[in-house]
C-alpha cells in the first residue's frame, strides 16, 4: 500500500513555521502582514474558502479582513475597491474571490492588483514572470503547494518524469512551469496532458510522478500508472453519498483505492493538496509584506493592528 502524503500535517508544520516567522517580522520590524480577501456575492462554497483563509492569516497572526459584497455589485465599484487596497500600506496581500458574477469583467479585475499585492498569483505580470523562470515570483497557491508536497516528502521532481492532467491557467499550466523552473523543486521533465490528449494512460504509464488536475472523478486508474509512481491528486469534486452526514462527500481525480495499491505514495482528498493551497497564500503574504517594506512601500512605524 502507498504511503500517504498528509496534507493537513504539512500544512499544521509549515503553518507554525509561518507564523514563527511572522512573528519575528513584527517584532523586527513593526509591520503585522496584512491580507484582504474580497468575495462579491453569496456562493457558499466561495463564502466558506473566504473564510477559512482569514481564519488560517489569523491563527499566524497576520492582520486579516474580509471584505463582502452584494452579488450585484458593479464593475467599477469593485475597480475602486480594489484600487483603496492597492494604495493601503496596511494591506500586502489582495485575494479576490473567484468566480465573479458576469457583470464584472474578472480579467480587468485580476490585472488591476498591484502585482506586488497578488498573492494569488494570476496577475499577468506574476504569470510572465513565472514562465521565465523568476525564482522570487509570487506563485499561484495550488502549484506551489503541490510543489511543497513533493520536496518535503522526499520526492524532488529534479530529474524526474512528472505528467501534469490539466491545462487550466490556475493549476495545470502554473505547475508545469514551477516544475520546469532550474530552482528547487523544479528541473523536472514535464509533460501536460488534457481533454485532447489521445491516450492519457498511454502517457500517465510513462511518468515518475503524476498530478492530477482534472475536475473529473477517476480520471487516473491503476491501469494508466506504472507501479511506484507517486501521485498528487489535485481534484476536488463533491458527489453525492446518501450515506453522509450532508448528502455528499469529496473526491479526488485518482481512482484513490485502486492507484494506492501500485503507487509509492499519494495524497487523500480530502486532506491532501487543499490544505497546503491556504498554507501558500499565507507564505506569499509574508513574502509579499517582506518585499513591500524593502521595497519602501511600507511606512515603517506606521498603526498595522
Ligand atoms: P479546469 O476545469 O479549469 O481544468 C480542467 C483541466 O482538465 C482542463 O485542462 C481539461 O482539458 C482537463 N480535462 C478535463 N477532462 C479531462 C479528461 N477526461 N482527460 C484529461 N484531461 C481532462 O479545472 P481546474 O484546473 O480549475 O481544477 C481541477 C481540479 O482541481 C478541480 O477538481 C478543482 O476543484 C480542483 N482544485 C482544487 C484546489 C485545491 O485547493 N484543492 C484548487 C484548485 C482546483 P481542456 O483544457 O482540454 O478542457
Amino acid at each position: 500500500m502507498a504511503k500517504i502524503i498528509d496534507g493537513r500535517e504539512l500544512a499544521k508544520e509549515i503553518r507554525a513555521e509561518i507564523k514563527a516567522d511572522a512573528e519575528a517580522f513584527t517584532a523586527e520590524t513593526g509591520v503585522v502582514p496584512g491580507l484582504v480577501t474580497v468575495l462579491v456575492g453569496e456562493d457558499p462554497a466561495s463564502q466558506q474558502y473566504v473564510r477559512m483563509k482569514g481564519k488560517a492569516a489569523d491563527a499566524v497572526s497576520f492582520n486579516s479582513r474580509q471584505i463582502t459584497l452584494p452579488a450585484d455589485t458593479p464593475h467599477d465599484e469593485l475597480l475602486g475597491l480594489v484600487q483603496g487596497l492597492n494604495a493601503d500600506p496596511e494591506v500586502h496581500g489582495i485575494l479576490v474571490q473567484l468566480p465573479l458574477p458576469d457583470q464584472i469583467d474578472e480579467d480587468v479585475i485580476l490585472e488591476t492588483i498591484d502585482p506586488a499585492k497578488d498573492v494569488d498569483g494570476f496577475h499577468p505580470v506574476n504569470v510572465g514572470r513565472l514562465s521565465i523562470g523568476d525564482d522570487d515570483v509570487l506563485a499561484p497557491c495550488t502549484p506551489a503547494g503541490v510543489v511543497e508536497m513533493l520536496v518535503r516528502y522526499g520526492y524532488d521532481p529534479k530529474g524526474k518524469h512528472v505528467v501534469v492532467v490539466g491545462r487550466s491557467n490556475i493549476v495545470g499550466k502554473p505547475l508545469a512551469l514551477l516544475l520546469l523552473r532550474k530552482a528547487p523543486g523544479g528541473n523536472a521533465t514535464v509533460t501536460v496532458a488534457h481533454s485532447r490528449t489521445a491516450d492519457l494512460g498511454a502517457v500517465t504509464r510513462t511518468a515518475d510522478i503524476v498530478v492530477a488536475a482534472v475536475g473529473v472523478p477517476e480520471t487516473v486508474t491503476r491501469d494508466m500508472v506504472k507501479p511506484g509512481v507517486v501521485v498528487i491528486d489535485v481534484g476536488a469534486n463533491q458527489i453525492e453519498d446518501p450515506s453522509a452526514e450532508r448528502g455528499y462527500r469529496w473526491v479526488g481525480d485518482v481512482d484513490f483505492d485502486g492507484v494506492s495499491q501500485v503507487a509509492e505514495a499519494i495524497t487523500p482528498v480530502p486532506g491532501g493538496v487543499g490544505p497546503m493551497t491556504i498554507t501558500m497564500l499565507l507564505k506569499n503574504t509574508l513574502e509579499a509584506a517582506r518585499r513591500q517594506l524593502a521595497a519602501g512601500q511600507v511606512v515603517e512605524g506606521a498603526p498595522t493592528r
